[in-house]
């Protein structure tokens, strides 16, 4: 197995961008937006003009190849370079270390299990980051996942995925979950987002990004702060067949368990990642509310 890494090295010096694409083997999305970025690079279409971009079409090939979210082991869980290789993917943590050592700014593309359209992940509360995240032209945000879990300031290599490996290398870090693993849109999102993040950065000439300061549109940024994780208890249905993001309101029942006991909303939110078929015991969904960007 190889990965392939693809720089673009333009002789003006300045930040380096680089973006993730199949971090999961069954999140296509990425490979094909930096699939699509790469032709019209190659093509002419778009020009670099400082710094580095380093693009990783397909970060896990294995797992891509089966079309799984993994081999042996979660890549973006316990990352970090280790001695003892036991499983699959610790032999592809050294490659992608060192491809986040050299790493200003991360952009990670994702896509999810819940019908829902995309999203970003906060991390940091840095605002730098804050910045850049805004930058990618994708309203809706979501952060506060440790707190959700109860693990917050826990010293455990377990979150520890490319943001956060990227972050303790002083590099801005955002994970893009460019919508359902099957919407057809999600690689346009993912390849909009890296044209923006480059412009962001000013890597490239007013040319390459012309066709997306042509785009007007006015959309409602929605922060969702998770609050609570939900794990599925035996035969538990949904109250609602619920979309990443729907909102509910105070007391809404958003749940049924065996025994016709409802799981309320605990106050006016949002339904976060509802997975309806997870096994018993697994995360079910998330709930939220909403609030302003971190400062
Ligand atoms: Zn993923």
């Amino acid at each position: 197995m190889t990965v392939k890494i693809i720089t673009y090295r333009p002789i003006e010096p300045g930040p380096t961008l680089t973006v993730l694409g199949a971090v999961h083997g069954n999140e296509r999305c990425g490979a094909l937006a930096i699939k699509r970025l790469v032709e019209d690079i190659d093509a002419g279409k778009i020009t670099p003009t400082r710094g580095t971009l380093q693009l990783v079409p397909i970060t896990n090939p294995k797992a891509f190849e089966q079309n799984v979210r993994f081999v042996d082991r979660n890549l973006n869980r316990y990352l970090y370079p280790k001695e003892d290789k036991q499983h699959y993917e610790d032999h592809l943590d050294p490659i992608l270390c060192e491809v986040l050592d050299r790493t200003t700014v991360l952009l990670d593309l994702h896509s999810y299990t819940s019908k829902g359209g995309p999203f970003i992940f906060l991390g940091a509360n840095n605002r730098d980051e804050l910045d850049f995240a805004t930058s990618l032209g994708v309203p809706d945000f979501a952060f506060g996942w440790a707190e959700a879990f109860g693990t917050e300031g826990e010293d455990s290599k377990e979150s520890q995925g490319t943001t956060e490996y990227a972050r303790t290398k002083g590099a801005l870090a955002v994970t893009l979950e460019c919508g359902n693993h099957f919407n057809a849109d999600a690689p346009d999102v993912g390849y909009r987002a890296i044209l923006r993040a480059l412009a962001h950065l000013d890597m490239v000439d007013a040319k390459s990004v012309a066709t997306l300061k042509e785009e007007k549109r006015s959309v409602t940024q929605r922060v969702v702060k998770m609050k609570s994780v939900y794990r599925r208890d035996e035969s538990a249905i949904f109250a609602h067949p619920w979309k990443h993001f729907d909102p509910v309101a105070k007391d809404q029942p958003m749940a049924k368990l065996a025994n016709g006991d409802l799981i309320r909303a605990p106050d006016d939110g949002y339904i976060v990642l509802p997975k309806e078929q997870a096994d018993t015991g697994e995360e079910w969904f998330f709930f939220g509310t909403g609030t302003a960007l971190p400062k």
